[in-house]
């Protein structure tokens, strides 16, 4: 069983279309895949527009209708914004996704994962700025918005690191994520980001699995070949830090050791 839930197409910033997706998924044995266009309230360079929304989200439908070879789903990955949780779900609830994303990809309205100079890396100092990331992130697992919150410490991606050790946080923000019933992706993006990491850290990836916490996979695909990307290595890591199993949307969760087999 293979699947992937993080991908984005023409509709955002990717560089493929819907059917190009789908034709290579099925070359590389996938057998569900799931759409997760950028979109966020305030609308940016990466990010769908609401006009456009409804459409992608006709195309989607589309092709989860009109063929069979392999199962498709309707998701999306939304920018959190903590002052426009009512104004999003308005948005949210127009169509039948069958899973919603959030991503914490801005702090205090600073975007701080598309630039490594970003000013943001010396406004708060590192550890300040690892406690926002997360209250940002708590907050959107208690929005109630999301099934699934994206690459869990994106705030890593360039390399930079607390000296403050924050497993109790880690914990916390495990704890939540239980108590909203809300999982977390594995995404598999980070190992070829300047990180070299997956997203979560086996550190965080060991608390989570502790405290119960749910796991989805996603590669982050933003081209063909970054479908699937880094997924056997991921496989191997999730079983030697003790994961038993991958969730899955709208079936029953996949044993790992059946997975990418
Ligand atoms: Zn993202
Ligand atoms: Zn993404």
């Amino acid at each position: 069983m293979i699947f992937d839930y993080h991908i984005h197409t023409r509709y955002s910033d990717g560089t493929a279309t819907h059917q190009e997706i789908i034709d290579r998924a099925i070359e590389l044995g996938v057998e569900e895949i799931g759409f997760s266009d950028h979109y966020g309230y305030y609308p940016n360079n990466w990010t769908t527009t609401e006009e456009v929304l409804s459409k992608m989200v006709e195309e989607v439908l589309y092709y989860k209708k009109s063929q069979d070879r392999i199962n498709v789903l309707l998701g999306l990955e939304v920018d959190f914004y903590p002052d426009r949780i009512e104004e999003t779900k308005a948005v949210l609830s127009k169509y039948p996704f069958d899973y919603v994303m959030g991503s914490i990809h801005f702090i205090n309205g600073d975007n701080f994962d598309s630039d490594p100079k970003h000013p943001i890396y010396s406004k708060y100092g590192i550890n300040r700025l690892y406690e926002l990331y997360y209250e940002n992130f708590v907050a959107g697992v208690e929005s109630g918005m999301f099934n699934t919150m994206s690459h869990p410490d994106l705030i890593k991606k360039y390399n930079y690191y607390p000296t403050k050790d924050f497993k109790s946080l880690y914990r916390q923000v495990a704890k939540v994520l239980v108590e909203k019933s809300v999982m977390v992706e594995y995404n598999t993006s980070g190992y070829s980001r300047p990180c070299k990491d997956f997203f979560p850290s086996d550190e965080m990836t060991t608390i989570f699995i502790e405290e119960g916490v749910q796991f989805t996979i996603g590669s982050d695909t933003h081209k063909r070949e970054h479908l699937l990307r880094n997924y056997r290595l991921a496989k191997d890591r999730l079983i030697s830090l003790g994961l038993k199993e991958l969730q899955r949307y709208q079936s029953s969760p996949t044993p790992l050791i059946d997975f990418m087999i």
